[in-house]
């Protein structure tokens, strides 16, 4: 079968999958569910790892988690029989490392010989290959449980004797039929993969050809080609995407939103009086930036960081105001329905007796009191909206919308923040995160915006003191507080008893701890699957200080805010990442005075372990979430949804940060000669930037 290829302007036909050996239909359409079509998608289906599988030397010391591969000759097989369940196939080699025992399991079953294959291919004389892990067997000597094994023959080189490729798969294919494909696509059309990346650059660069990339991408002959062929893809990946944020930031500049805003101080000053507080001089900076934003021609893109509990949600009501004062509408977005409710409770306390109308837009409503909500919205009586996700869904209509909030924008994805901005024309966006990100991480999630960062704290706080303790030193500090006036959260893992029996849930703990160890003090129980009316109650009842001790589940982690609130206990702290951590720990220490975050439980990994080390060392989001990307990479901070957003496939920018930098200058200096790609040599560029992001992102037009 033969199509139309999208990506290559040499030839214009190409291979389909089913041009190749051993793909039929059926195989064509689960290879289909990973969007591969052709042979070209099919080769930029990269690998997920590498295993060594080249004969080791020695035997590794047994009982280590990595698949070793070992070739030697058959001294010795036979067949056992281990019970009802299980039929075991033992063959004796002789390897280079030595002499080694290779053990196969097999269930058994009762209509065939599980072993039939295994003792027609292994018997004294025969060359194998065998791959898997090494255990210490009963006699104490190392023996390997063979997961792979092959016969020593021109198709084996594939899949032992090398650098190994593994796949990221999907069901119904295995990683043996998947490098047999990939090695056929090689030999047909590894030749033709396209060249996306200009000449000129790709010298400069030193980048391999691609047909030596893809060769060196699937099957390297070495640690070294592999890098190489690594580097130049993770080029390419950083390249569009610096390309694309280029573009998107000058087009926002270029459009005109033919609105003026002045400064009317209507509302803005009645909100001042009533806050309480003085800006930090970090706040009145991030307010100068966002208004001077806001009164240019252009619609604002700006991110407004900030380490938790610095002071974002005064700075973004600010902007709210403004668009208010100046008759529009706006919106605050935030990712959970808790946070939502807090922020609109803030919102009517500051803004009681004034005329503005304010709207929620959660779950929690009914289909009456929605329906009457997005008429008034629709309508324009409705000035602020303030919701979940559910402010994104199709029938939510704005009137009038100029300013879109997004909090906690991590938690979003780029679809997300493109969906909201749509609901207006050139509307002003500002997105908040409480995680400060690296700056790597931040150029490449956020290229297209301004940054104003929150470097100060409000005035009098004092950071959490951070101990690592057993539960009963956690609750009876817990104790402590309550009886002097304070309030406390304890996190727990998971909402109930499940599967994971070795941890503590909250609605469990919750019955043990209110009716004993707290007996006669208020608890109060949240978690994320309690009804909305429930969830708003209960945290209803801890502001109001109804509840003093709230259990809870990781729902509280973002954005709540209780001063009162000066204890925290975290429950089976190994199980929360690093950033979970420091962001639940952010919910304390909010207010003036003291405040005590106790981290119990069992790090069982060196990086469990590691995790509680960094938090008791540092209360800086900052150095922590270089940290965590250190330990995780980058690609489990953004989460692997957003990963797929940003074409990122290899690209790790925990290591990728010089690569970046490089793709950054490299696309600026394109752009600078041809900002719309227009020239004859940048059509192959502009046809693959649109492949890659138009369809997602649906926002770069190229004129
Ligand atoms: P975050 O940046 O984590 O979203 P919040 O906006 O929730 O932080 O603010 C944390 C707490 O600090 C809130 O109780 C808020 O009222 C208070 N706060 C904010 N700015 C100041 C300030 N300049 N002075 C004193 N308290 C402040
Ligand atoms: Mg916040």
């Amino acid at each position: 079968m033969i199509h139309d290829t999208k990506n290559n302007s040499q030839t214009t036909r190409e291979l389909s999958v089913t041009d190749l050996k051993g793909v039929g239909s059926s195989r064509a359409k689960v290879l289909g569910k990973l969007g591969i079509a052709g042979l070209s998608d099919l080769l930029r289906h990269f690998p997920r790892d590498w295993q060594d599988r080249r004969s080791a030397e020695n035997f590794p010391p047994p009982d280590q988690p990595a698949l070793k591969a070992f070739f030697g000759r058959v001294v010795h097989s036979r067949s056992l029989s281990a019970g009802m369940r299980l039929s075991i196939f033992r063959a004796e080699l002789m390897t280079t490392a030595g002499p080694l025992s290779a053990i196969w399991f097999r269930r058994r079953n009762p209509r065939f010989d599980v072993m039939e294959s295994l003792k027609k291919e292994i018997f004294p004389g025969s060359d194998i290959w065998v791959v898997g892990r090494a255990e210490t067997s009963i006699s104490g000597k190392c023996e390997i449980h063979v997961e792979e094994h092959y016969l020593q023959n021109e198709g084996s080189h594939l899949h032992v004797d090398r650098l190994t490729p593994v796949y990221p798969l999907t069901e119904g294919l295995t990683q043996k039929f998947f490098r047999e494909i990939e090695w056929q696509a090689l030999i047909k059309a590894g030749k033709d993969v396209p060249e996306f990346i200009p000449h000129l650059i790709a010298v400069k660069r030193g980048l391999l050809l691609p047909e030596q990339a893809v060769r060196g991408i699937h099957f390297p002959e070495s640690r070294s080609e592999l890098a190489e062929a690594r580097r130049r893809f993770v080029y390419e990946e950083l390249f569009f995407l610096s390309l694309a944020w280029r573009i998107k930031r000058r087009q926002a500049r270029e459009s005109n939103k033919n609105f003026t805003y002045a400064i009317q101080r209507s509302l803005l000053t009645p909100f001042k009086n009533k806050l309480g507080f003085e800006f930090t001089s970090a706040q009145k900076r991030a307010v100068n930036e966002i208004f001077s934003d806001m009164q240019e021609s252009f619609p604002m893109s700006r991110l407004l960081q900030g380490d938790v509990g610095s002071g974002k949600t005064a700075v973004a009501i600010s902007a709210i105001l403004l668009a208010v004062e100046n008759g529009a509408q706006a919106a605050l977005m935030a990712p959970s329905e808790i946070l939502a409710e807090q922020h609109f409770a803030t919102l009517s306390r500051l803004l009681s007796g004034l005329p503005v109308k304010i709207q929620i837009l959660t779950s929690r409503l009914g289909s009456k009191e929605r329906r009457e909500a997005l008429q008034k919205i629709k309508g324009g009586e409705v000035y602020i909206t303030v919701g979940t996700h559910a402010l994104l869904e199709e029938n939510v209509v704005f009137k009038n919308l100029r300013l879109a909030v997004i909090d906690e924008q991590h938690r979003f994805g780029v679809r997300q923040r493109a969906t909201l901005k749509r609901k207006g024309s050139l509307i002003d966006l500002l997105v908040m995160t409480a995680t400060p990100i690296p700056r790597t991480l931040s150029l490449a999630l956020y290229g297209d915006l301004d940054v104003s960062t929150l470097d100060q704290m409000p005035p009098g706080r004092i950071p959490p003191k951070t101990f690592f303790s057993s539960e009963i030193k956690a609750l009876e500090a817990v104790r402590r507080e309550v009886n002097q006036g304070r309030q406390a959260y304890i996190v727990y893992p998971v909402i109930a008893e499940s599967a994971k029996k070795d941890l503590l849930s909250a609605k469990a703990e919750f019955k043990r701890l209110s009716e004993g160890f707290f007996a006669g003090i208020s608890c109060g129980l949240i978690h994320g699957a309690l009804k909305s009316a429930d969830k708003i109650k209960a945290m209803a009842d801890f502001n109001a200080r109804r509840i003093k001790i709230l259990i809870a589940t990781q729902v509280i982690e973002i954005g709540i805010d209780v001063p009162n609130a000066s204890i925290m206990v975290i429950q089976n702290a190994e199980r929360f990442g690093l950033a979970s951590l420091h962001q639940l720990r952010g919910r304390i220490g909010r207010g003036v005075g003291e405040s005590e975050c106790h981290l119990v439980g069992r790090p069982q990994t060196p990086e469990s372990q590691r995790r509680i080390e960094i938090l008791l060392e540092s209360h800086d989001g900052f150095k922590l979430s270089e940290e965590d990307m250190a330990l995780r990479g980058s690609g489990e901070i953004i989460g692997t949804v957003q990963h797929g957003d940003f074409g990122f496939h290899l690209a790790d920018l925990s290591k990728d940060e010089a690569l970046l930098k490089e793709t950054r200058e490299d696309a600026e200096e394109i752009l600078s000669k041809d900002p719309n790609l227009r020239l004859p040599e940048n059509q192959l560029l502009r046809m693959r930037l649109r492949e890659l992001y138009q369809e997602h992102w649906n926002f770069i037009d190229l004129a």
